[in-house]
């Protein structure tokens, strides 16, 4: 369980999952999203009982995903630095059963996995059915720090094709078409975009360089990635344009406050598990006579 607990009495107000929605086929600008957006939450307090009340029912659910044994969900993080992906995946994953869920970080390529296609690392990191599976970072990557770097490409060994606008466009379908294979295969996704403000950002590395105990996560390429801010803003844009699909939606999350953040992921994660309308598994007639006998047996047990 997470900070708050659940207290009994009037209930959190709902959260509404289409304020972060891109919708599909629709150009996304991020100035249309704020950063400091939370919703109906006028204090962290709220925030966090309305987290804790809806990750005691994703557990639930979770039990369920497993027993039925036919659906998987993929969660994507992607952010700049310092948004709060650990703590939002350490939070809303919380209260779930560890058996049930696996987490993936994604940094630059490996020798080895630069010697394979750019989703190869991805493919074999999916969640097997009945699982919650969650890419911290992922192939998205592949058009984001890429685009923004194109010197990366040089790297990849890639046999001559597009370049320019062409490759990016072409990077994008074949993401798409990847996606919706796993779509239909059971394999449901959910996007992330933890859109935190610049200004944020800046206080976040100053206090991860004043707190001894958070220096170890600050590192000076942070700095430098963050005078690409505006290209990687372009980058994600393009990203959201394109990439947003019926099968796999983005979500943009405000993340100026870590409390919202965690908030508005939980509760779509629960949409979604809601939404796919799963049950235990009916026992056949001929194991509910086993069940029956092997009580029997146990019952009839001298000692
Ligand atoms: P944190 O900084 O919060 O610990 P992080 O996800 O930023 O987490 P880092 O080790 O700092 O982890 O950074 C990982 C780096 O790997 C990022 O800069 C990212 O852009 C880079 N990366 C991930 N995938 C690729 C890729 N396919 N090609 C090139 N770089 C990549
Ligand atoms: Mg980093």
């Amino acid at each position: 369980m997470t900070a708050a607990a659940v207290r009994p009495g009037k209930s959190p107000p709902a959260m509404n999952r289409k304020h972060f929605l891109v919708r599909p086929g629709r150009r996304a600008r991020l100035k249309d999203f704020d950063p400091s957006f939370t919703g109906p939450y006028r204090d962290k307090e709220r925030a966090e009982e309305k987290l804790a009340q809806d990750i005691e029912e994703v557990a639930k659910w979770q039990d369920v995903l497993y027993a039925h044994d036919t659906h998987a969900i993929l969660m994507i993080f992607q952010a700049m630095d310092a948004a709060g992906k650990d703590g939002a995946i350490k939070h809303v994953m919380s209260g779930v059963n560890p058996q049930g869920c696996q987490v993936f970080s994604f940094k630059a390529p490996s020798a080895e996995e630069l010697d394979h296609d750019y989703l190869w690392r991805s493919s074999r990191s999916l969640p097997e059915r009945g699982r919650i599976g969650i890419f911290n970072r992922s192939y998205y990557e592949e058009v984001l720090v890429v685009r923004v770097h194109p010197e990366i490409l040089r790297g990849q060994k890639l046999p001559p094709q597009e370049s320019g606008d062409g490759l990016w466009k072409d990077r994008f379908q074949q993401i798409n078409a990847f996606e919706r294979y796993l779509a239909q295969n059971g394999i449901h996704i959910l996007k992330f975009f933890l859109n935190v403000s610049k200004e944020e950002q800046k206080r976040r590395f100053l206090k991860r360089i004043d707190t001894p105990e958070k220096n170890w996560k600050f590192s000076t390429s942070d700095v430098r990635e963050r005078q690409h801010w505006s290209e990687y803003m372009k980058a994600y844009e393009e990203v959201f344009q394109h990439t947003s699909t019926r099968w796999a939606p983005w979500y943009v999350i405000p993340a100026d406050h870590k409390w919202f953040t965690r908030a508005a992921v939980a509760n779509i994660l629960l949409w979604k598990l809601r939404s796919l309308k799963m049950s235990y598994p009916s026992v056949s007639k001929a194991h509910l006579a086993e069940l029956k006998k092997a009580k029997a047996m146990l019952l009839a047990e001298k000692e």
